[in-house]
């Protein structure tokens, strides 16, 4: 038979490996608990969605709906659906569908992968993680400055430095309108130095105009006409309003006239989260407002202001920030040779589990159940902090040997009959270390 070919992962989809799992895991927990301490609901919503919900959401003239979009048909009924390019317009559309604000507005948050198709480079995924907040039926600029100090709080307890915070208002509709008008003006005069993406937004979407990446472009850019110049009374009040907020809560900001957001949906505030320490894709988080979004989609008027995150650009952070400790795989080992060690060895081990903590029982591989030395090599690799070891000796005698490994504090070794050994265990982990009891799982540091 010739060697059968390997199949790889989906380019720019990657696999979070369990030596990344922890991290993973703190991030998220620590994401979780600072939504709580707000008062945000999760939401789930599908993966998968109808394409024209992400067109009409998100805008045809973007990125996103342009060229990033994972759109098939059903080959079973022709419909044509979109794996999700990001969280806020299936959150939209399910508050909608089951009148979420009914009894006033939410709190909500949301996680899970995101698709687009983009060019992978460091930081820039085609399957990719975000944990994103929706606030909806609120209005004013206290909420929008809630979500800014969540996020504060969030980089605080992550233990990251160096993020800061941009921000901006793009105003409604009409101050939006006048100052396209000025803007095509301004590019037109220009427009020798616009490139191809640019010539094109032109007079499709030319505010997209203002966040190109195109280094050329960045001088042109900086002197056009700013959209902050442009917005009127209940505008100003509510960027004022929100940096009032911020600045009585010492939140550190600029302002930066030149954020416009990728999207088309939003007005008024809008802000970004960047550091500089991970090269090109510095923006970990992006929010803003997008009070029209609800009633485009046939919805009751209704003002709502969220962000998303990146997960992978965090974690990444987290991990520069220092390498975290590796968490032990389990409290307890179990070794066992021969066939009646093994049964008792089952036994002891649901019992110890049933007390809580938790167990990792040998089991035989390829090359067999492994000889007590490789066992035991196991067990201290495994970050246990004792090894309940069953040969026929110790079966014999109707006892238990029980090592302390690595980082364990009392006794060295001792000989526990079967009926003793979970007590026995439980003392020696609960007794000896600061244990919550709740989780059961004492972390050993290798
Ligand atoms: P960019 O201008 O960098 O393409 P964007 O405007 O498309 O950003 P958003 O749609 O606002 O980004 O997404 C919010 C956050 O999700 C980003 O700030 C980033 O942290 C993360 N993100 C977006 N796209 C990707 C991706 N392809 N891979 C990894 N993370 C991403
Ligand atoms: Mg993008």
């Amino acid at each position: 038979m010739s060697k059968p070919e390997k199949i790889t992962a989906v380019k720019g989809m990657n696999d979070i490996l369990p030596a990344d799992a922890p991290l993973w895991e703190l991030f998220e927990n620590t994401v979780q608990s600072v939504l709580k301490s707000y008062g945000f609901q999760k939401i789930v919503t599908p993966i998968v969605e109808d394409t024209a919900l992400f067109a009409r959401a998100i805008g045809a003239v973007t990125d996103i709906v342009e060229k990033e979009m994972y759109s098939f048909t059903d080959s079973m009924n022709g419909d044509a659906l979109t794996l999700r390019p990001e969280g806020t317009a299936g959150v939209v559309r399910a508050v909608i569908e089951h009148n979420l604000v009914y009894e006033g507005p939410r709190r909500l948050w949301y996680q899970g992968p995101m698709f687009r198709h983009e060019r992978p480079q460091r930081g820039r995924y085609r399957q990719f993680f975000q944990i994103g907040a929706e606030a909806v039926g609120f209005a004013g600029p206290d909420i929008d400055a809630e979500l800014i100090m969540l996020c504060r709080r969030l980089w605080d307890d992550l233990g990251l430095e160096n993020i800061r915070l941009e921000l901006n208002s793009i105003g409604d509709a009409s101050e939006r309108q006048r100052h396209r008008a000025d803007l095509i003006a301004y590019f037109e005069a220009n427009e020798d130095q616009l490139d191809a993406e640019a010539k094109r937004r032109l007079h499709t979407n030319p505010l997209r105009i203002l966040d190109t990446k195109n280094p050329a472009m960045q001088e042109l850019v900086n002197k056009a006409p700013k959209l902050l110049d442009y917005l009127e009374g209940e505008s100003v009040a509510h960027f004022e309003g929100v940096k009032r907020i911020l600045d009585a809560n010492n939140i550190q900001y600029t302002v930066n006239p030149r954020l416009v957001r990728g999207l088309d949906y939003y007005n008024r505030t809008v802000f970004e989260w960047v550091t500089d320490e991970l090269g090109a894709q510095g923006t970990v988080c992006a929010g803003g407002r997008y009070d029209p979004l609800i009633e485009t989609f046939g919805g009751k008027p209704t003002p709502a202001v969220g962000f998303a995150m990146g997960i992978e650009r965090l974690v990444e952070l987290m991990k520069l920030a220092g390498e975290p400790a590796v968490p032990s795989l389990c409290d307890v080992y179990m070794v066992h040779q021969g066939e009646a060690a093994q049964t008792q060895a089952f036994i002891l081990a649901e019992r110890i589990r049933d007390a809580g903590l938790d167990v990792v029982l040998h089991c035989a591989t390829a090359a067999g159940a492994g000889s007590f030395k490789s066992q035991m090599k196991k067990a201290d690799g495994s970050g246990a902090a004792y090894a309940v070891i069953l040969g026929e000796d110790e079966m014999a005698k109707g006892v238990a040997a029980i090592k302390a490994l690595r980082g364990a504090e009392g006794e060295q070794q001792a000989s526990v009959p079967f009926l003793e050994v979970v007590d026995y265990v439980v003392d020696q982990i609960i007794g000896c270390c600061d244990h919550s009891g709740e989780e059961g799982h004492v972390h050993h540091h290798h």
